[in-house]
């Protein structure tokens, strides 16, 4: 017997194995293996199984079977199979992201002993044992202190050092009890505790709902978008709507983009829930993760709430996946391969499970609004705040103006936004403020030579820290740990620190308000999940007055007594030559100011801004959504960009500039079976040209969807080209291939 053997390495061929006689009874499509290769021993996963071989060449055997049952079932394995065409990934790399190696189904947590006082009224006994093993007294003592609770036996190190000896003599005399408990690694520290509330649904939600609920009742897949203005109550629906699902027996994922939710919605889930919910995310260990997904693989849960890697969760019998702020580009995986869409793969996980999919946002995708006005999607919409809450009041600061009457060059903070800051502080409401760079000043200019001063293996900027004192390059994470005060090209020490970052937005306001209790959150301060909660939780107890941040608080997050909004710098990509550019900036501008006023008081936003008259950033400040994607889909339409197309990202990346270009470009003229609809742009300089030593180009391909309308065309040319024809590998050049990108950059 033979197995084809997929192998998590760079090549779409699958491998030919002997399947040695002691594993004929367990080898199965779907188990994972370890086979050699050349002098390596790698894993793999078995595609399939045949009685004999056409290959000729010496047929090596599977030297090892890690698991003796398909630890996948089979929409699972479906839909390892479509990422793997579809993103153009080898089958075993997909397998690598949706079941990590080191995730095993024989995990077993680790146990704990612990030891229970028992009462008794031998007096003698003890006073016995407190002359002559004074240890065992002390230990003794301690145990019974804390009864009821049981003792953990580690923790009497602080009592002595060998701890289980003297409690297995404390037990062999039978004043104590032990035993061993599994260790508790799914601490509940991501949680807010909720409010109680009671819930009362208006007639827009209850038409929501009885939508949803319809479609629940048929067990067929079926695809939702729900628009719901910021403070709709989005969230509330998908806790009715999952009361639903579990009523039917059946389980549902909710994917959340950014971690900064998980606390709030988990802690509304969890009092909803007890005992139902579990949280898949980024910051689990490694043995947090094992237990989860041997849990989630029982049954033990109905309810997974998590990053985009939830999407390939173990869970059986899916009645209903939700994507929350599905527009948000968090649900894209760029490195490592797959580059996947969470919402996409969510979207065909759905259909293979016949479960339905609910995307939800207030500033839907313009691809998810438009194939929601194609029927695609069946379109529901929350069009008003729930209760008395209304829409902010927002209003534009242009930061040219403002600057020629104050007559400094840059503005931070403008005059209108620090008076209604002082005025919000007075009357105990909250403030929260957007910046969306972190550090404290994004470029660092010598005002002799002017140059800025860059990243070594980078063609950006570095950031200049206050904090830590140091620069840091965003895009590679290299760290000058020494503060230089003079410039590279021309040795002058007159620096000027220039671009704003929410750390001086954070220096300025404690300077100003120097008894407001402010904090920050960005990806510096919350690098534990654990201090995002605190910091939140504070936040929600008005313990902080002003909280500031990137777009981490822009979105979701639920403060009732938020009633003022500012955004520093509103034109923070606004000329990144992206089409989505515009698009990404009206929705942060309406998400964040989403967050003022949410409440029964009344809220206001205030935008900064050097282009007052953008388009843009006036459609924002209108909060006028269908508007707004009616220019951009108008747009879009004439450029021939999505949703109109389809389009692929060829990316290069090599170490000489000259050299790749040359290699992009014999690519480009080696491309074949060209077909009508097709349009090859490029090759081009990323821009973004140079990340960690290494240069860029890229070739976008557009295929229109009047000519190819699900993409089959465009995704049979990247096969003939890409994984057919071998001949476009060369040297230390490598080819990236990005389906659907999200970034053009
Ligand atoms: P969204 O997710 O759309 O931004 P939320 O679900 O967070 O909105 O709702 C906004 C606020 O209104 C929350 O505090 C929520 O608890 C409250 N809310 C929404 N719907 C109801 C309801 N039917 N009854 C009581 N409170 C509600
Ligand atoms: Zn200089
Ligand atoms: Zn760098």
């Amino acid at each position: 017997m033979f197995a084809e053997v997929a192998l998590s390495i760079s090549t779409f061929q699958s491998f030919t194995y002997k399947i040695p006689n002691n594993f004929y009874h367990i080898a199965k499509i779907g188990c994972r293996v370890k086979v050699p290769l050349g002098n390596r021993i790698i894993y793999g996963v078995i595609t399939s199984i045949n009685d004999g071989s056409s290959y000729k060449g010496d047929i090596k055997s599977i030297s090892e079977i890690l698991d003796d049952t398909p630890i996948l079932n089979e929409s699972i394995w479906k839909l390892i199979q479509w990422i793997s065409y579809y993103y153009v990934t080898p089958i075993g790399k997909v397998f690598n992201a949706v079941l990590p190696i080191n995730i095993s189904k024989n995990y077993s947590p680790r146990l704990d002993w612990y030891a229970k006082h028992i009462q008794v009224n031998d007096k003698v006994l003890i006073e016995k044992l407190k002359k002559s093993a004074p240890a065992q007294f002390n230990v003794y003592s301690v145990i019974k202190n804390l009864s009821p609770e049981p003792t953990k036996v580690a923790f009497l190190k602080s009592v002595c050092s060998n701890p289980l000896s003297i409690c297995r003599l404390l037990e062999g005399k039978e004043l104590i009890e032990l035993f061993k408990k599994e260790k508790d690694i799914l601490p509940d520290n991501l949680s807010f505790h909720p409010i109680k509330k009671k819930i009362d649904f208006n007639e827009y939600q209850n038409n929501v709902i009885n939508a949803i609920n319809n479609s629940l009742n048929i067990n067929r897949f079926n695809s939702h978008l729900l628009h719901g203005v910021t403070g709709s109550g989005k969230t509330e629906i998908f806790i009715e709507i999952i009361k639903t699902v579990i009523k039917k027996n059946k389980t549902a994922i909710l994917l959340l983009p950014e971690i900064s939710l998980t606390p709030q919605i988990s802690g509304r889930f969890k009092s909803v829930f007890p005992g139902g919910v579990v949280l898949w995310h980024s910051q689990l260990t490694k043995a947090q993760r094992n237990l989860a997904w041997n849990k989630i693989y029982k049954g033990d849960y109905n309810i997974v709430i998590g990053a985009r890697s939830a999407v390939f969760t173990p869970l059986k019998n899916i009645g209903l996946i939700i994507i929350d702020e599905e527009h948000d580009p968090s649900y894209r995986q760029e490195d490592p391969s797959p580059r996947y869409h969470a919402r996409d793969v969510a979207i065909m996980r759905a259909k293979l499970e016949n479960a339905n999919i609910v995307l939800s946002s207030a500033t839907p995708s313009l691809e998810s609004y438009y194939n929601s006005q194609n029927s695609k999607y069946k379109y529901l919409i929350l069009p008003k705040r729930f209760g008395d809450a209304s829409y902010p009041k927002v209003q534009i600061v242009d930061l040219l103006e403002e600057n020629q009457e104050s007559g400094k060059i840059s503005t931070v903070i403008s005059g209108l936004l620090l008076n209604k800051i002082e005025k919000r502080l007075k009357i105990g409401e909250q403030i929260l403020l957007v910046q969306n760079r972190r550090g404290y000043s994004t470029s660092v200019r010598c005002l002799d030579c002017s140059e800025i001063i860059m990243c070594f293996s980078c063609k950006s900027p570095l950031t200049y820290h206050i904090n830590d004192n140091r620069f840091k390059c965003h895009t590679c994470a290299y760290i000058i740990s020494n503060r230089y005060d003079y410039c590279n090209s021309c040795m002058s020490t007159n620096l000027i620190y220039t671009g704003t970052g929410t750390q001086r937005v954070e220096n300025i306001l404690k300077q100003t308000f120097p008894n407001a209790s402010i904090a920050r959150v960005d990806h510096d301060t919350v690098k534990k999940g654990s201090s995002m909660v605190d910091l939140l939780q504070s936040f929600s107890n008005n313990k902080i007055d002003i909280l500031i941040g990137t777009q981490m608080i822009a979105k979701g997050l639920d403060f009732p007594n938020v009633t003022l909004v500012g955004i520093i710098n509103a034109d923070l990509g606004l000329h990144i030559p992206d089409f989505r550019s515009s698009e990404r900036i009206f929705q942060l501008i309406y998400q964040a100011a989403g967050r003022s006023g949410r409440g029964d008081k009344k809220g206001e936003v205030i935008i900064q801004t050097y282009d007052a008259n953008n388009p843009v950033i006036q459609a924002a400040s209108k909060l006028d959504l269908s508007k707004f994607y009616k220019i951009i889909l108008n747009d879009r339409s004439g450029l021939k960009y999505p949703p109109y197309s389809w389009i692929a990202k060829i990316e290069f990346i090599g170490p000489n500039s000259k050299a790749l270009f040359l290699f992009s470009t014999k690519v480009k003229n080696n491309l074949f079976n060209h077909y009508k609809g097709l349009e090859i742009l490029g090759p081009a300089t990323c821009f973004k040209e140079k990340i960690n030593n290494n240069f860029r180009f890229q070739i976008i391909l557009k295929s229109i969807k009047k000519h190819d309308s699900n993409g089959e065309m465009l995704h049979s040319f990247i096969n003939d080209n890409f994984i057919q024809n071998k001949n476009n590998y060369a040297g230390s050049n490598k080819i990236r291939i990005h389906i659907d990108p999200l970034s053009m950059i």
